[in-house]
């Protein structure tokens, strides 16, 4: 079956292609050489989440940045920034940084205010030297990524017993067919004899080592390829190297192709003889021939700036020290005035945005690091070939406000213990696409669609159903819970709509112009394949409804 299959596969034309992943590669994945163990995280907290502190809407500190009590102050401010000429930057608060005098304000005020971590201090130390408030892009860039005290830099944060369980912690199936997208792009590629297959933001390393493990049943696509993974957290870089995964082997696999159930490093045997370098930035990653780039819940870890109309013009969201008797430290505040970021950033992404969308935005979150990437992907692929394969939750169009913070599988308030809770925003592709075409580059945009889409088109019910045939009772469910939970919500109505990712989570592809990569090239061919068109239908259908309802609150959280 396995000769066969990958025979299948070499004959195949860029035309036939198409029509074949879900068949011919997914029925190789399940001749693969054999793994180690299955997948299968357990759910998310699932009771209902509280609400997040959403920028610029209900959260009392966003209530506080417009209360008659910051008016007036903000008017304080605003004669002192006449006087010193920052009127551009900040909206100083007559507040002190003092920690003495603060400790002692509160306690005059009866607050009980949070315990004062190490970040804490340092985003308190950056506001009083810089003399006004950070930029949400930077608050959360200092949370997430400081290389100190940072949220992702210090800790393991992923899987049931952290605070947000991704897709290929979930299952194995993932990052196989991931993987099964990647072999197949390869062919589309012309078998290029060299690929460089580059992560971003791999986080544990699991989608990797899943997606490896199931492609080394194509021995060519394995040998071309050497492995770039970029890693901001030195604490993941090292979990990954002190553990050996780069070198250890797929021979140390026990003969079942299920894998051990997740933590950190499932997995890691299937890196089999594939290089593997790691990296702090895509800069580093020097492009040499053609290649493949990942990036699964990536973008939306990326700093965000959040804007509001306002009767002074677009104001941006600032984060300053807290007054003595809030029980945080920090609170939002709006700028008296139109920010370097309103001035440069907003108006770019306004004029990308439809006329009636810009008629009607009364406020706006924008990523610049995220319309960066794209950019700068768009120019690899079509400089040297090989596409991108963006997977996240988001939309197709922008957002107001998304940002939100998850500590054990709860929303919690943004701002409430910096640096001990995830923040993430929605991915707004329609910016992503827009920076592409902006750019120049031959390069085209290929959806979003529906996760369920992506992965029933890639053959992920074959997979499931081969994966089945081997398993223990016990993995069997696992596979199956992780099935519902990649594919879920593709159906309006029905019960899966609840725990499902199949709908929120959208894959977007950039690749060289003309590539078209299953199963992004069926929707622009508009083609339906045996075996896929269920899915596609579904997914499509969905996508439909996904655009036109959008809910008013952000579903339980997911990661
Ligand atoms: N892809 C993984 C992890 C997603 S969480 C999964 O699906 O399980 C986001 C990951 O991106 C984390 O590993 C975090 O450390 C990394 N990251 C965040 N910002 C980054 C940046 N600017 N550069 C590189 N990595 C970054």
């Amino acid at each position: 079956m396995l000769l066969s299959s990958l025979r299948a596969l070499r004959s195949c034309t860029q035309q036939r292609l198409q029509k074949v992943p879900a068949g011919a590669l997914t029925a190789a994945l399940h001749s693969s050489p054999s793994g180690d163990g299955t997948g299968g995280g357990a759910s998310p907290g699932s009771e209902a989440p509280q609400q997040p502190a959403a920028a610029g809407t209900t959260s009392a500190a966003a209530d506080a940045a417009t209360s008659p009590a910051d008016e007036r102050q903000r008017q304080e401010g605003q004669a002192h920034v006449i006087s010193i000429d920052r009127s551009a930057l900040f909206n100083p608060q007559p507040h002190s940084h003092d920690p003495a005098l603060l400790a002692v304000q509160a306690a005059a005020a009866g607050v009980d205010k949070e315990p004062e971590t190490e970040l804490l201090r340092h985003l308190k130390a950056l506001i009083q030297f810089r003399g006004g408030p950070l930029t949400l892009a930077e608050f959360m860039s200092e949370v997430l990524t400081n290389l100190q005290h940072g949220y992702y830099t210090q800790r393991d944060v992923f899987g049931t017993a952290g605070d947000f369980i991704t897709s290929p912690e979930i299952s194995q199936m993932f990052g196989e067919l991931v993987g099964i997208w990647c072999v197949a792009t390869w062919q589309q590629l012309g078998c290029p004899p060299s690929l460089h297959l580059v992560e971003l933001g791999p986080g544990r390393g699991t989608l990797m080592a899943d997606l490896l493990r199931g492609t080394a049943a194509f021995q060519d696509f394995s040998q071309a390829l050497r492995v770039s993974m970029v890693e901001v957290s030195p604490h993941l870089r090292g979990m990954h190297s002190d553990s050996g995964i780069a070198s250890s082997s797929s021979s140390s696999n026990n003969g079942s192709d299920l894998r051990p159930d997740p933590g950190p490093l499932a997995g890691a045997s299937g890196w089999g003889g594939v290089p593997v370098s790691w990296h702090h930035s895509l800069e580093e990653v020097q492009p040499q021939g053609p290649a493949i780039y990942i990036a699964h819940e990536f973008l939306d870890a990326l700093p965000v700036h959040q804007f509001q109309k306002t009767e002074r013009g677009w104001c941006e969201r600032l984060v300053d020290v807290a007054a003595p008797d809030s029980p945080l430290h920090l609170r939002f505040v709006l700028s008296p005035g139109p920010t370097p970021a309103a001035r440069v950033l907003l108006p770019r992404r306004l004029r990308q945005l439809l006329a009636e969308q810009q008629a009607a935005v009364e406020a706006l979150e924008v990523c610049p690091q995220g319309m960066a990437l794209a950019e700068a992907l768009a120019q690899r692929v079509s400089q040297h070939g090989g596409a991108a394969l963006i997977v996240d939750y988001g939309q197709d169009g922008p957002y107001e406000a998304s940002l939100q913070a998850i500590r054990r599988h709860e929303f919690v308030g943004l701002l409430e213990q910096p640096g001990s809770a995830d923040l993430s925003n929605r991915v707004d592709y329609s910016a992503l696409r827009s920076t592409v075409e902006e750019s120049g580059a031959a390069a085209d945009c290929l959806g979003p669609i529906p996760q369920a889409h992506f992965l029933l088109g890639l053959g992920i019910e074959a997979r499931l159903e081969a994966l089945m045939q081997r398993a223990t009772p016990e993995q069997a469910e696992a596979l199956q819970a992780g099935f519902r939970r990649l594919v879920g919500g593709s159906e309006p109505g029905a019960a899966l709509a609840a725990e499902g990712m199949g709908t929120s989570y959208q894959a977007f592809c950039i690749a060289q112009r003309g590539l078209a990569p299953w199963p992004f090239g069926a929707q622009l061919a508009g083609e339906e394949e045996e075996g896929v068109a269920a899915g596609a239908e579904a997914g499509a259908a969905h996508q439909q409804g996904a655009a036109e309802e959008q809910p008013e609150h952000p579903p339980p959280p997911q990661r």
